[in-house]
């Protein structure tokens, strides 16, 4: 089966100079045209869901084995993991494992650094015995995701550096800049930080807040050593464009399957325009 953790993947496209796409998901049919996007591409992908969405969508093992069948049923043969997005305690990052997430991301960075480092060193210790992959974040993502809006934090350098050696994570969401949701005028990435950072840690960095940066700022990035990049508002963007224009268009229409098969249709035009995007060739 295509299922593995994201550790592998990442270290593959880091080497290779191109970054993994994760695409959350905002209902379990998303699956589908995420999984269907990198099969046609041959690419591998990150199917995630935000910890705020979990329940909305029927639970960690719901989510879990649905997106497997999804794999076994349409014959997914390109490596897939299944990330958690913004764990934000550490039980919740064991339910997921326990669940059968191959992935997941601890988010301890609205703490101390060292309460991060805790915390993010018992998920590693329990992920690494079931080979699930860990990310974690330093700094803060700006911006609104799921409802939740925060302002950017630069992460600290010295930071990233010693939750790397002290928990031994897979990848770094080390925030610089970039924020969920759309961008208001041009990104700033903090690229002489960004710089500073990679040549301190050899681990994949992930960059967060993927929808609306500039190709080259994301050149940029891949350069400096991200080897993920979250998606989430411009697929769901996407979707809604194409929802608002059917219904609109027929202010008859009941038949949900005309209404979601095109939507659907954008989501999988929109991933894959990410992945090439992101330097997948
Ligand atoms: P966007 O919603 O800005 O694409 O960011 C997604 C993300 O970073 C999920 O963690």
């Amino acid at each position: 089966m295509a299922f593995v953790s994201m550790k592998e993947m990442l270290k593959t496209a880091k080497e290779n100079g191109y970054a993994v796409g994760q695409f959350n998901l905002n209902t379990l049919l998303w699956a589908r045209p995420v999984l269907e996007a990198a099969e046609e591409l041959k690419a591998p992908v990150i199917v995630a869901s935000s910890e705020r969405l979990v329940d909305y969508l029927g639970g960690f093992r719901i989510i879990a084995s649905t997106v497997k069948m999804f794999i076994k049923e349409l014959g997914i043969t390109v490596p897939v993991a299944l990330h958690l997005d913004h764990g934000i305690e550490v039980e919740r990052c064991k339910a997921a494992i326990d669940a059968g997430y191959s992935s997941v991301m601890i988010d301890g960075s609205h703490y101390s650094i060292e309460e991060n480092i805790r915390m993010t060193k018992e998920v590693v210790e329990y992920a690494q015995l079931h080979g699930v992959s860990v990310e974690a974040e330093v700094g803060t993502v700006g911006g609104t995701e799921d409802g939740l809006t925060g302002g950017i934090q630069y992460a600290d350098p010295e930071h990233c550096e010693r939750i790397v050696e002290e928990t031994g994570i897979d990848a770094l969401a080390a925030a610089l800049g970039s924020v969920h949701g759309p961008y208001q005028g041009e990104p700033k990435l903090g690229f002489a930080e960004m710089k500073e950072i990679s040549e301190l840690i050899d681990i994949p960095l992930v960059l967060h807040g993927g929808t609306g940066i500039p190709r080259e700022q994301i050149r940029k990035a891949i350069h400096y050593g991200h080897a993920k990049i979250n998606v989430n508002t411009e697929t769901a963007q996407a979707w809604t464009q194409t929802v608002r224009e059917i219904v609109t268009a027929d202010q008859d229409i009941y038949e949900v399957r005309k209404i979601l098969d095109p939507a659907h249709g954008a989501i999988k035009q929109t991933v894959k325009s990410k992945i090439k995007e992101f330097g997948f060739k």
